[in-house]
């Protein structure tokens, strides 16, 4: 295992970017990540009027994976989260779904204790932690880290959790992969515009797969398998997730699109993952013991 520290940061994934790391295919790496704030937010005396707004947002990386080619995929296993026992969150005028109520920045500052986010006294919340910006560089321009695309980024998905494996389109020779916007706790669809922001540790395990063509990212976990599609509305991005599912099921399994279709419209889950970027993303999970039954070849 390999590790990375924080001092090499990226704020826009891009093909441009010189690698701060090389590896092999299927090296672990354990990184340092930064909260979406630059860690910036040390207590209730720092305002978010008073921050570097160029320093928000910092992914760790990029990591060159040797093997990864244009037209291949990256395979991200999430190995483990740790966080160092602190979180913050915010809101403010213009920022999230209620911010159109809001005047000036709201933040909170949180304690980690037994796996539990301290809200107060009596409101303590089950950790649920994710990774809110993973990605590899684009095709074309750069995106910057608040935005979610093709190539992952910004997309605020609970889903992306230890245990859970990713696959994101390469578009640069070495995949030019970079994390961070760690959460201890989301919601789906981080209505204020953050989760508790948390700087921390990611492991992960980084694998080329050269023959594997994908137009969005997929996640897979135990039990479900799914596509990670980011758009302009909510309704655009689940558009784009479930046509990109039906393909892979004609493409992968002895199965007809409108029987695709009818088997997914039972059995698949379209499930919000953030309302409040640039651009929305959706999932939508299958069952795997459903498409293995359709005989849907992935494993990987
Ligand atoms: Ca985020
Ligand atoms: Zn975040």
């Amino acid at each position: 295992m390999v590790e990375l520290n924080d001092d090499k940061v990226l704020y826009a994934f891009s093909s441009a970017l010189d690698p701060v790391l090389t590896v092999p295919s299927g090296e672990t790496v354990r990184i340092r990540t930064k909260d979406c704030f630059g860690n910036q937010l040390a207590g209730p005396e720092d305002e978010l009027d008073e921050i570097d707004w160029d320093a928000i947002n910092p992914a760790t990386g990029p990591i060159y994976v040797e093997g990864a080619v244009v037209g291949g995929a990256l395979k991200v296993s999430i190995d483990a989260i740790e966080f160092d026992g602190h979180a913050c969150s915010c809101t403010g005028q213009d920022e999230g779904v209620y911010g159109d109520r809001l005047d000036g920045w709201s933040t909170r500052f949180y304690r980690i204790e037994d796996g539990e986010l301290i809200w107060d006294e009596n409101v303590r919340i089950p950790l649920n932690p994710m990774i809110g910006v993973i990605g590899v560089a684009p095709a074309g321009e750069p995106v910057n880290c608040g935005t979610p695309g093709a190539h992952g980024g910004n997309m605020d998905n609970t889903a992306i959790t230890e245990g859970a494996t990713l696959y994101f389109p390469v578009e640069a020779d070495g995949a030019l992969f970079g994390l961070g916007d760690m959460h201890a706790v989301m919601g789906d669809g981080e209505v204020s515009v953050s989760g508790a922001e948390a700087p921390g540790w990611a492991t992960v395990t980084l694998t080329a797969i050269p023959d594997l063509h994908l137009v969005d990212p997929v996640i897979e976990d135990a039990d479900s398998f799914g596509i990670i599609a980011s758009a302009d509305s909510l309704d655009a991005a689940a558009d784009r997730a479930v046509h990109e599912m039906v393909e892979l099921m004609v493409e992968r399994a002895d199965i007809s699109a409108p029987d695709a279709v009818m088997l997914l419209s039972l059995v698949g889950n379209v499930q919000v993952c953030q309302m409040v970027d640039p651009q929305k993303t959706v999932r939508f999970m299958v069952p795997k013991r459903v498409l293995e039954g359709i005989g849907f070849t992935w494993s990987r």
